[in-house]
């Protein structure tokens, strides 16, 4: 019992909602099990977006953000329509939250699940692919999202991955991305798995691909122990856990940074529910565990865990997890949060204890310094709106050749329908045209020359995309649409 230990600052924000009502009873349990807390309280969500602060948090709130360095938050109500910004994504980006991490655990027979044994932590990307943000709309008919993910990125992902696993006694790591089809991004996160990967020769190590392994997740989860994917993949198939489990209002959530930690349950605010006394608190009660964990107050993290699986395990249930023949008593957010307090001290019978006492808080090294690549810069892509064959697109784009650079191919949507396309490929009005030099660098110049001279012949060019090679090897893929 850390009960000596000084008090933590942590930043509070109840939210909106049943945000209020979980966030009480969450925080009564943990302090009545000795949490060391010294609370700061920050309003975010409806109210704030309502004064017209469109990211649904104050610059002062900010400021405690920084000070304390963790963050204890309620769902909240996000408005609809535009001009309001996600203030999760906002809080993650900003304060440089790159691991998501969400443990999806059955409780059986206690909470109803078709997988009674499956016991696993998704490690999710927090920060990088398609959530950059960056989309545009570049042609009449063509729509473009930006997926970005990066070395740095992806090195710190899997390496906490790995060290999570360790640190939690977890055997196996599994790695879910699409480079099959990806070959350069997402074959970036596998390589750098399978790199990192190689330093823990103690943990077991897989990799699937996303489709296939979305499909063993929600058919067989009892094989996965500790699993690291993409933004994107993790966003939707953390949801797919949560709910396989039992529910998804039993999930806890910690978003760690390098300096910063959010810790909060997954679901939302469900308004329908606010200020009945009918809310679970457990999602965001075991997000307050992890960050017990993270402040080093793991014996009192047990002790909330193991009272919560003993209160679960003596039917004493909200109404979203009641199932009748094992749930013995109905109880509100309250209720249960006094049942949880009752129980401090005991340990479950059936559901098998939690162990945190001797989990140390890890810190990632620092990333390793790579030297840069050499880099050349070998052809353009120039991209067209176009309304027109293939062959009339070619005609013209020959007229433009400049210097080292000569037409080599174009494709639509990523198929190529020049030279010796397929009469039927469907075809839009966004064309990506690649002009390569046969073998030694071009100069940057040449890219606006020939930029120039599709300016000049009214060809409505939309973007350029460089080729570079890195080492040699070409930074593009070769684009036959596969
Ligand atoms: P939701 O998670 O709030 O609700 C989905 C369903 O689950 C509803 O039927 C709800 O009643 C039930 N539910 C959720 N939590 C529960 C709990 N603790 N106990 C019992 N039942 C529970 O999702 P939604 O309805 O799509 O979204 C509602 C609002 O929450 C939206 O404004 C959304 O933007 C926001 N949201 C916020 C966060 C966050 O702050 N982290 C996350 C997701 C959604």
């Amino acid at each position: 019992m850390s009960q000596l230990s000084p008090k933590a600052p942590i930043t509070v924000a109840y939210g909106d909602g049943i945000g209020p009502d979980i966030m009480r009873a969450s925080l009564d349990v943990m302090q009545s099990a000795g949490a060391q807390l010294d609370i700061e309280t920050i309003e975010i969500g409806e109210a704030v977006y309502n004064r017209g602060f469109g990211s649904g948090i104050e610059p002062s709130a900010w400021d405690s953000l920084r000070r304390t360095k963790v963050f204890f938050k309620a769902p909240i109500t996000t408005p609809q329509g535009g001009g309001f910004k996600s203030l999760n994504v906002t809080i993650r980006k900003s304060l440089g939250l790159y691991a998501n991490v969400r443990p999806c655990a059955a409780y059986a027979p206690f909470v109803a699940t078709k997988h009674p044994t499956m016991d696993l932590v998704i490690v999710r990307e927090n920060e990088e692919d398609l959530y950059a943000g960056i989309e545009h709309r570049q042609t009449d008919e063509v729509f473009q999202c930006l997926k970005l993910i990066t070395r740095p990125g992806c090195e710190r992902i899997v390496r906490y991955a790995f060290e999570y696993a360790r640190a939690n006694g977890r055997n196996k790591v599994t790695c879910f991305t699409k480079d099959n089809i990806m070959k350069l991004t997402d074959g970036l996160f596998h390589k750098v798995f399978d790199e990192i990967g190689a330093e823990y020769p103690d943990l077991e190590q897989e990799h699937w691909i996303v489709d296939i392994g979305a499909a063993k997740l929600a058919d067989t989860p009892e094989i996965f122990d500790v699993i690291v994917m993409p933004n994107l993949y993790g966003d939707i198939l953390s949801d797919v856990a949560a709910q396989i489990a039992g529910s998804v209002g039993l999930a806890g959530s910690a978003n760690i940074g390098a300096q910063v930690s959010m810790f909060e349950a997954i679901h939302g605010s469900a308004p329908r529910l606010a200020g009945q006394d009918r809310a679970n608190p457990s999602g965001l009660l075991l997000g307050g565990v992890m960050m017990l964990n993270h402040l080093g107050q793991s014996a009192v993290a047990e002790r909330v865990h193991n009272a919560w699986l003993a209160t679960l395990e003596a039917g004493v249930h909200t109404r979203d997890i009641w199932q009748d023949g094992v749930s013995r008593e109905l109880v509100g957010t309250r209720g249960f949060a006094e049942a949880v307090i009752a129980r401090l001290g005991q340990e479950p019978q059936c559901l098998k204890p939690v162990r945190y006492a001797a989990t140390a808080p890890f810190v990632l090294p620092p990333l390793k310094s790579h030297v840069p690549a050499h880099k050349k810069t070998v052809g353009v892509d120039l991209f067209v709106q176009w309304r027109g064959s293939a062959d009339d697109l070619a005609g013209k784009l020959k007229t433009i050749e400049h210097g080292p650079l000569a037409l080599r191919m174009i494709t639509n949507r990523g198929v190529k329908v020049w030279p010796e396309g397929f009469p039927e490929t469907f075809c839009t009005d966004h064309w990506r045209c690649r002009f390569l030099n046969e073998g030694s660098p071009i100069a940057l110049t040449d890219i606006v020359a020939l930029s120039s001279r599709a300016a000049d012949a009214g060809i409505d060019f939309i973007k350029t995309e460089h080729l570079c090679t890195f080492d040699g090897e070409p930074g593009f893929s070769l684009g036959q649409g596969q």
